[in-house]
């Protein structure tokens, strides 16, 4: 049984495996230049299959965010978030944050957090709070 289900193809996988690493990379088609978020096999811009994989912004801009009290992984109330990286795209992901301290248009910066069981995950926090 695939005890992963959010490794829904190679790149996925392959995005995951380089997070747990604690870098934050995409792909890059390397036709068009286009980098893409979530990374891809296939360009959808220009349907080539050659990729590279490249560094993704660090920081971003919160466009939008929200709290669940009811968490799978994490502890809860979780804080969640949707990033938006220049020239990329947008990013649905954690948020290490009170969600009082947050508001639209703040910058955010990147990091990981590990998961209580082991998964490694993408993370962001207001710029300036370590
Ligand atoms: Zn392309």
């Amino acid at each position: 049984m695939d005890t992963k289900p959010y490794m829904q193809d190679r790149a996925a996988e392959e995005f995951f495996s380089r997070l747990s690493e604690g870098k934050f990379q995409s792909t890059r088609c390397r036709g068009c230049g286009r980098v893409h978020y979530p990374p891809r096999v296939v360009c959808p811009e220009c349907l080539s299959g050659e990729m590279e994989w490249v560094d993704l912004p660090c920081e971003g801009i919160l466009l939008a965010f929200t709290w669940q009290e009811a968490a799978i992984r994490c502890r809860k109330p979780e804080v969640l978030g949707l990033v938006e990286l220049e020239g990329v795209g947008n990013v649905f992901t954690r948020v290490d944050a009170p969600y009082e301290d947050l508001h639209i248009g703040m910058r955010v910066t990147f990091s990981t957090w590990t998961s209580p069981d082991g998964l490694v995950l993408h993370q962001f926090r207001p710029v300036g709070n370590t």
